[in-house]
């Protein structure tokens, strides 16, 4: 079994809910058993401006999965949800799952990069990260949590629950 960290983000349709849906389907999956959840965060659009708030979280998850497989089953659950593909690069969607960390793994192919390729330059995703982690979570190639997140501004993220 791994330890897999997954970020979740939604900006379409109820985001909040769509998050907590998002981690129902997980947390109920034959595949995937969750082992914590963070608080709900809103963070302002990385992307295009012209798009609402995001609703952010993290949660963590013990899998039996491949790195691969459990990128599909990812994007299964994402096309569940309605997620278009046909849009422009971080603009709205209504659910996006990103793996952040697949246990202590570094992974380089074509179509999937672990640890996530944003996530140590991004506050929806390191101070949720850093709610549910062990203190002394260390990002491979990146540094240890508590680094990371002191060196990263809020910008604009807020908690919500
Ligand atoms: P970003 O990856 O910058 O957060 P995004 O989440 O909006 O942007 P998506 O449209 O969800 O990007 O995914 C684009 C591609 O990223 C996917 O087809 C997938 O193959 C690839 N990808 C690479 N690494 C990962 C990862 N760690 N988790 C999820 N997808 C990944
Ligand atoms: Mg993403
Ligand atoms: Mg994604």
């Amino acid at each position: 079994m791994i330890e897999v960290y997954i970020g979740l983000g939604s900006n379409l349709e109820n985001p909040a809910e769509k998050i907590q849906q998002a981690r129902l389907f997980i947390a109920e999956h034959a595949n995937m058993s969750e082992l914590k959840f963070s608080s709900l965060y809103s963070s302002p659009p990385m992307g295009p401006k012209d798009q609402p708030d995001y609703v952010n979280a993290v949660m963590s998850i013990q899998t039996a999965l491949s790195a691969i497989d459990l990128l599909r089953v990812l994007q299964g659950i994402e096309n569940d949800f309605g997620r278009d593909r046909d849009v422009i690069r971080w603009g709205a969607r209504t659910l996006d799952l990103d793996i952040l960390l697949y246990g202590d793994q570094q992974i380089d192919l074509p179509e999937l990069k672990v640890p996530h390729i944003g996530l140590a330059e991004r506050a929806f995703v390191l101070y949720p990260l850093q709610e549910i982690a062990n203190e002394s979570l260390f990002v491979p190639g990146k540094g240890s949590i508590n680094d990371l997140v002191v060196q990263c501004p809020l910008d604009g993220l807020e908690k919500l629950s």
